[in-house]
């Protein structure tokens, strides 16, 4: 069997409980079996590390899913990884017949691996598949040289127009153009309430999608600067929550989006944090009739602040998860193969820091000076060796 390196956790070899990051280890090249007619083997070129990775590597997140999946797998290692650019190098008789892959094709990948059969993805809502699997989570993924996906997941690119850097970011760029979607941005006072790798993303989208003003609220000073850079007309810096009552709003802040606003209050605010005083700030900076998209992840349960004025100013709150497969695809590689809106050339520049420090290379993986490449940068690649 030829092997490979790979990003894994084994359970043989830790518990999850215990243990945290991600052992570089040998293991077995992925092979296109019988019952993979319609699988490809992609070998992978850079890989994106995402905030679910991060919930991986400190075992915040996604522990039920990585061991119930490895449990019905019968297997003990996953390998990791989900956003990626890579090369066929191997395509079922299917996956050529039906798709028309052949070698050499280069590709992305949606993450979210759906049913097809299930009501919703019946009804063209494969976005919200209630049998979905998670590329890196719930099947092996592309933190490896190699990965074995389904060709219909599959995003062809085109490296002409789009660089591989920035292409293998397409799958959480596609997340911020989801959620970006959520409600129409033209014209409108988008607050984006945490400008993470996501909230900088959707600063690029809401500008590109001609909203008339994009305000970010965000505490780190250098996320701050990274805002402002990629266009953010202004990023506020929200005061320091009530150690008693975390969950509360920062009134302040409703002030200075009424006085950018001209005294009417965001049109649309995107709450991309996950914190709950994050939630009720959003809450409170939205215009009577106005949208709140709610994409920031937390476990457990919020304290909604004055949830009588939600319902009085007749709010509309959106639960955004994933992409639409594959219309938010398409809207992605237009936004980005449009040279003149200048958003491939800022996430280049600014979010991947021209590949300075922020592109690792798998082959000398070392977990703690990864760490540091974690806290410097809000989306690391990882380089395989091909
Ligand atoms: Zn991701
Ligand atoms: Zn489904």
């Amino acid at each position: 069997m030829a092997k490979m390196l790979a990003l894994t956790f084994d359970a043989t070899q830790q518990d999850w409980d215990t243990s945290t990051g991600m052992v570089l280890a040998e293991v077995e090249r992925p092979i296109l079996d019988e019952g993979d007619e319609r699988s490809v083997i992609v070998e992978v070129r850079y890989a994106g590390f995402c905030g679910t990775d991060r919930g991986i590597w400190s075992r915040r997140s996604m522990g039920d899913l990585v061991l119930g999946s490895l449990s019905e797998e019968g297997s003990t290692r996953r390998i990791f990884g989900h956003e990626l650019l890579g090369t066929i190098v191997e395509v079922g008789r299917e996956a050529e017949r039906q798709y028309g892959y052949v070698p050499g094709d280069t590709v992305s990948t949606e993450s979210h691996i759906v049913c097809g059969v299930c009501y919703q993805c019946r009804r063209g809502e494969q976005h919200v598949c209630a049998n979905e699997k998670i590329i890196g989570v719930s099947m092996d993924g592309c933190f490896a040289e190699y990965v074995k996906l389904p060709a219909r997941a599959l995003w062809p690119t085109d490296l002409s127009r789009i660089r591989p850097e920035v292409a293998a970011v397409q799958e959480p760029f596609g997340n911020a153009v989801h959620a970006c979607q959520a409600t129409d941005l033209r014209g409108c006072n988008v607050v984006i309430l945490g400008t993470g790798t996501i909230g900088l993303f959707a600063v690029l989208v809401a500008k590109g999608m001609g909203a008339r003003q994009v305000i970010g609220i965000e505490p780190d000073p250098h996320h701050r600067e990274q805002a402002l850079r990629l266009g953010a007309d202004h990023v506020l810096d929200p005061a320091p929550g009530d150690p008693e009552r975390p969950w509360v709003a920062d009134p302040a802040l409703r002030e200075v989006i009424s006085d950018l606003t001209q005294g009417v209050g965001a049109d649309v605010a995107m709450e991309m944090s996950g914190f709950n005083s994050s939630l009720n700030n959003a809450l409170q900076i939205t215009r009577r009739g106005g949208h709140v998209v709610l994409f920031g992840l937390k476990n457990g349960d919020v304290v909604v602040q004055d949830m009588h004025r939600v319902i009085m100013n007749g709010l509309q709150l959106h639960g955004v998860v994933g992409r639409r497969i594959f219309a938010t695809w398409d809207m992605t590689r237009a936004l980005l193969e449009n040279t003149g809106n200048g958003i491939q050339s800022a996430i280049w520049e600014v979010i991947l820091n021209r590949g300075q420090d922020s592109i690792v290379e798998l082959a000398s993986f070392d977990p703690t000076r990864f760490e540091d490449t974690m806290k410097r940068f809000t989306k690391p690649l990882l380089k395989m060796a091909g």
